[in-house]
């Protein structure tokens, strides 16, 4: 089998058409222009639904709902690229878009787009990820990401003053200290460990339901590169020393701002010691054991969206079952 990393839901490509952010008045030209598409967010949601994919709403019906884009603090517009030769934004729209009571449209100020929340299917990225195309995937993924940094970060981290958006909703301002704040990304370690006999290692979180097993993982620690992470985070979790790691893919997930990063460590010994604090057991299963636990049920492994989930059927060399 090829695993088809390309194919991992969430980590699509799409033009992101970084040189136009900086140009005066990009967000309104964009949003004036009829082929625009707008992506909207609200709660962390995605306008959009499984079945049917990510809405993609025109911009004409957007203009007249929503303020422009300098004008009202409390929406986020950014833009996410081009698609199919149309430009695209993200809107997200303020968590009480939708509070006015009906009659009450067009009176007051969140009046305006309370109808852009209202009558639409809203979906979790992660409900989106597993069936949209790849296109949308991206375009979603950024949107969440872009949304959750502007919610988390409206003031400077360094002198505690508002910040302002730049750079078409991809940079926050500190006019105070003429500072640039940029979203951010927490790059993690995934990793497939596999032993001279060419078992894969898994483990279970002792926060899981027992039959929820996967890769081990972890955070990139600050001064740390990513191929010691993974030996260390292997060392701590599972008390096994890696030899060889080798990068395979990576995938965004931003739950809220996570960067996976996955690769095969190859393990030197095999007498397991679990840290009992994330990790309470961890074996390993030869390519028919995994298979027949697979299909009995008795390990659930990660769900298809996932790179961990591409990881595992990349060393098993072919889909394994369940969801
Ligand atoms: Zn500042």
């Amino acid at each position: 089998m090829t695993t088809a990393w390309d194919a991992l839901p969430l980590a699509g490509a799409i033009d992101r058409a970084a040189e136009r952010r900086g140009e005066p008045g990009a967000l309104a030209d964009a949003l004036a222009d009829d082929a625009t598409r707008v992506v909207l967010v609200h709660r962390g949601r995605l306008a959009g639904d499984p079945t049917t994919g990510l809405v993609r709403v025109p911009a004409a019906d957007v203009r007249d709902a929503a303020p422009a884009p300098d004008e009202q603090p409390a929406l986020r517009w950014v833009l996410l690229g081009v698609l199919d030769g149309s430009q695209v934004l993200a809107l997200v729209l303020p968590d009480d878009a939708d509070a006015t009571p009906p009659g009450l449209e067009g009176i007051s100020e969140s009046g305006r787009w309370a109808d852009l929340v209202r009558g639409r299917p809203w979906s979790s990225l992660r409900d989106l990820a597993a069936t949209v195309p790849a296109d949308d995937a991206a375009l979603a993924a950024a949107s969440v990401a872009l949304a959750a940094w502007h919610a988390s970060h409206p003031r400077c981290g360094r002198c505690g003053e508002p910040t302002v958006v730049t750079q078409s909703g991809w940079v926050r301002r500190c006019l105070a200290e003429g500072v640039d704040h940029f979203p951010r990304t927490d790059p993690a370690v995934i990793m497939t460990v596999v032993d001279d006999d060419d078992r894969l290692l898994l483990g279970h979180n002792t926060a899981w339901a027992p039959d929820r097993w996967s890769t081990l993982a972890g955070y990139v620690e600050p001064g740390e590169s990513v191929e010691q992470a993974v030996r260390r985070e292997v060392h701590e979790e599972v008390g096994l020393t890696v030899g060889e790691v080798v990068y395979r893919a990576s995938q965004p997930w931003p739950f809220p701002a996570s960067l996976m990063l996955g690769f095969r460590a190859a393990a030197r010994d095999t007498v397991v010691r679990c840290d009992g604090v994330e990790v309470d057991d961890a074996r390993w299963f030869t390519r028919p054991e995994l298979l027949a636990a697979a299909r009995s049920g008795q390990v659930r492994l990660p769900g298809r969206t996932s790179i961990a989930r591409a990881l595992v059927e990349e060393w098993f060399g072919d889909e394994l079952p369940g969801a």
